[in-house]
């Protein structure tokens, strides 16, 4: 892990390999007992989810229609964007993730979900589900970090690009979701002449199928039925302004996610040969929690225990919270970093690296940097137990 090694701190020096051997074995046993304890009430989480979701938004849309009165366009704006929100979150990427398919219902499937979002369902699958969590904080790798247009880790070349990076960062956030489209279509990786040019075409045809058929709902169907009662152009800006909140919500979640400080990134080649121990540990200090409220997880879709996601992409959402402690308990005992704090904290923290990175190194090393963490002490290194042991006998 050479991003890592290159730090003064390197936070994984102390482990052995038999150390992170006994860490991959302890969160598999934290996995196997959530999979043997999944069951009826978890499908009926999930069941009571959708139906609160879906009932929100025909009622949103339908006091939209009436939106002519200021009230009535204040209650359904909200009232969308938060069942956008849940759409996204807590259903759309866990649902997609195949988190319920042990349920075996062909309706909360991995297989069969569309989502309210302007990246078709397979292309995001791919990006997400494979090269993301795959990949997860290795520069070059992960689309995520920076999604392409960001310097994210003072071992990137900076050039002068970067000095606007907080602009198309807000950028980024406002349109998220095309933003989400368009790194799903690897763009990047068309204009460098590596990916396929009929396969580039095909996706292109998914995308653009799938942005029409958005904005014809968000911005033609409803605002159109709304038009009868004179609500036309409120139910447009009603839409727009939930599209728009969706987005900036949905860009800090995942913002919080992986660019706090605290966060690790790693390098191309210190992913040759991982084990799933190795991979474990890259999951966990490569991520960040949000604390904060029941609503505020469920309105992060769970990403706000991001460690746990991260660790365990196919389980459950609802049963991240349960397993935190133990995750956290894992990372004393192994004198690891637990990254966690409240939105605010994380979001402002996100930012102020975002804007930092935007500056060559010798300037960004001027700016006061959130103070340092001190190396954390292991209380119960396997190791050193071990050894400890053969000492004493
Ligand atoms: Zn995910």
């Amino acid at each position: 892990m050479t991003a890592l090694q290159k730090k003064e701190h390197n936070p994984i020096a102390h482990l052995t390999r038999e150390d992170i051997e006994s860490l991959g074995n302890e969160l598999d046993a934290v996995r196997a007992s959530v999979i043997e304890a999944r069951g009826a009430s978890d499908a009926a989480y999930i069941r009571r989810v959708i139906k609160t979701q879906r009932t929100l938004e025909m009622a949103s849309r339908a006091v939209l229609l009436f939106s002519k009165s200021k009230p009535a366009f204040v209650a359904g704006t909200i009232g969308l964007t938060v069942s956008k929100v849940l759409e996204n979150m807590e259903i759309g990427h866990n649902v997609m993730h195949g988190q319920w398919d042990w349920m075996r219902d062909p309706k909360i499937h991995s297989t069969t979900w569309e989502w309210d979002n302007a990246s078709p369902a397979d292309l995001w699958k791919h990006s997400h589900n494979e090269l993301h969590h795959t990949y997860t904080n290795v520069l070059g790798r992960d689309n995520d970090l920076g999604y392409g247009i960001m310097r994210v880790d003072e071992d990137q070349p900076w050039i002068p690009f970067y000095l606007g990076q907080p602009a198309w960062n807000f950028v980024n956030a406002c349109f998220f979701e095309y933003g989400i489209a368009a790194y799903d279509l690897e763009l990047g990786k068309y204009f460098a002449g590596r990916k396929d040019k009929a396969i580039f075409k095909r996706d292109m045809t998914k995308v653009v199928n799938k942005i029409r058929e958005q904005a014809t709902k968000d911005y033609v169907v409803h605002p159109a039925l709304a038009a009868l009662t004179g609500s036309g152009r409120r139910t447009l800006l009603a839409n727009f302004t939930a599209n728009l909140g969706r987005n900036l919500w949905t860009h800090s979640v995942i913002m919080c996610g992986h660019f706090p400080e605290g966060v690790e990134t790693f390098t191309k080649t210190s992913i040759k040969g991982e084990t799933r121990g190795d991979w474990y540990l890259r999951q966990m200090i490569g991520s960040a929690n949000i604390h904060g409220s029941k609503a505020m997880h469920i309105a992060t879709g769970n990403l706000s225990f991001q460690i746990e996601h991260h660790l365990f992409p196919d389980l459950p959402s609802n049963r991240y919270q349960e397993i935190a402690p133990q995750v956290q308990d894992i990372c004393e005992r192994y004198g690891l970093q637990y990254t966690s704090g409240s939105l605010p904290r994380q979001v402002a923290s996100a930012w102020s690296k975002v804007i930092r990175l935007s500056l060559p190194n010798h300037i960004a090393a001027k700016v006061k940097r959130p103070s340092r963490r001190t190396p954390i002490v292991p209380t119960a290194l396997p190791s050193r137990l071990a050894a400890a042991e053969k000492r004493a006998a």
